[in-house]
This record gives structure tokens, C-alpha cells and sequence, in this order.
């Protein structure tokens, strides 16, 4: 028989889902959740629940946004001939936080990796290619997916799928340490890559 009651069993098995949450952590933030007024606890579960409702991806950049377009694909001051691909939203966010950069995005979800079961069709090609034909505006693709095995299949493959359309194709320069993730580079690092780009 679990230690805990059924509720509190569940709410920690819940919370161990969490990316970096281990058995333990989630137990001590399941107690620390129990200890908390009901009206902060109210007021926790309603914001994921507001943030997971309001959240939808942008028909652009596959983004998350709580608009379509997103704050980003409407901003004319952007430049607009200009695609960074990166594999997560995380990822826009760390590059946004350089401010260096002023071109758009398209998020892929993931990366192409057959050991993990993620195939090709799994993320955001399909609906970059689309976006290329729609908007012939964009000069440059630059691939800045991460600089693992992994992410150097996936700018390889869509490399190959762009160039015969005319356009640049970029790849973030090897600054970052091999296999290293973009989230976790500094800002100097980052716009030290995006600015040393070459053509892939
Ligand atoms: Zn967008």
C-alpha cells in the first residue's frame, strides 16, 4: 500500500512528469502544495490551466502565442527576409533576450532522431517549406538547431530541402562547445555564433 493517500499519490506521480522533477522533488513540492493557502493553490492550478487554453501555436513561425500572428511575425520593424530555426520556444527566448538579432523564427518542436522515435514528419518541416513558398521575401534561412548529432541531421535535411529554392542557407558558427545546447549559451557566446554564421 502507497504511504501516501490516493490524492497525494497522484498529485505526486503528476508532478514527477516534469521535465528535471525526480520522485523526490515532486514530493516535496506536493507537501510544500498542500502547506500552501487554498487560495494560492486556486490561483497555481488556474494559471496552468489560463496559460495551456490561451496558448496556441502561430500559423507563422510555430511559435507559442496567444495571438496569430504572433507579437514577432506582425512586427514590421522586423526583418522579415530573415529565418532563424531553432528546435524549442525556449530557444527564441534565449536569442530574443541577446536582442542582436531582429529577423523571425520558425520553432521546429524537436529534432529528427530516429533513437528516440522522432521522425521527420514529427516537427515543423513540412510547415517551413510551406512558409517559404508563401512568403518569397525570406533571403536567408539560418540554422541554428543545436549542435548535436541530432541537430546537424535535421540542418543537413533541411538545408538540402531549401538551397534548390534560390535561398541562403546559414548555420550557426561551432562558438558553442560541441554538443552543447543553445538555451544555455551566453549572450556573448550567442551573438558571437549568430554573427560568425556561414553558409551551410
Ligand atoms: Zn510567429
Amino acid at each position: 500500500m502507497s504511504r501516501f493517500s490516493p490524492s497525494v499519490a497522484k498529485l505526486i506521480s503528476e508532478l514527477a512528469k516534469l521535465p528535471g522533477i525526480g520522485h523526490t522533488s515532486a514530493q516535496r513540492l506536493a507537501f510544500h502544495i498542500l502547506s500552501m493557502p487554498e487560495n494560492e493553490v486556486k490561483a497555481l492550478s488556474d494559471s496552468i490551466m489560463d496559460a495551456r487554453t490561451s496558448t496556441k501555436l502561430c500559423s507563422i513561425c510555430q511559435n507559442f502565442t496567444d495571438t496569430d500572428p504572433c507579437p514577432i511575425c506582425s512586427d514590421p520593424k522586423r526583418d522579415h527576409s530573415t529565418i532563424c530555426v531553432v528546435e524549442n520556444p525556449r530557444e527564441v527566448a534565449t536569442m530574443e533576450r541577446m536582442r542582436d538579432y531582429t529577423g523571425l523564427y520558425h520553432v521546429l518542436h524537436g529534432v529528427y532522431s530516429p533513437l528516440n522515435n522522432v521522425s521527420l514528419e514529427e516537427i515543423k518541416i513540412r510547415e517551413l517549406i510551406a512558409r517559404l513558398r508563401e512568403h518569397p521575401e525570406t533571403k536567408e534561412v539560418i540554422l541554428a538547431t543545436n549542435q548535436t548529432p541530432e541537430g546537424e541531421a535535421t540542418a543537413l535535411y533541411i538545408s538540402r530541402l531549401v538551397k534548390p529554392a534560390g535561398i541562403k542557407v546559414t548555420r550557426i558558427a561551432s562558438g558553442l562547445p560541441m554538443g552543447s545546447n543553445l538555451e544555455y549559451a551566453d549572450d556573448v557566446t550567442l551573438s558571437k555564433a549568430i554573427a560568425a554564421r556561414h553558409e551551410f
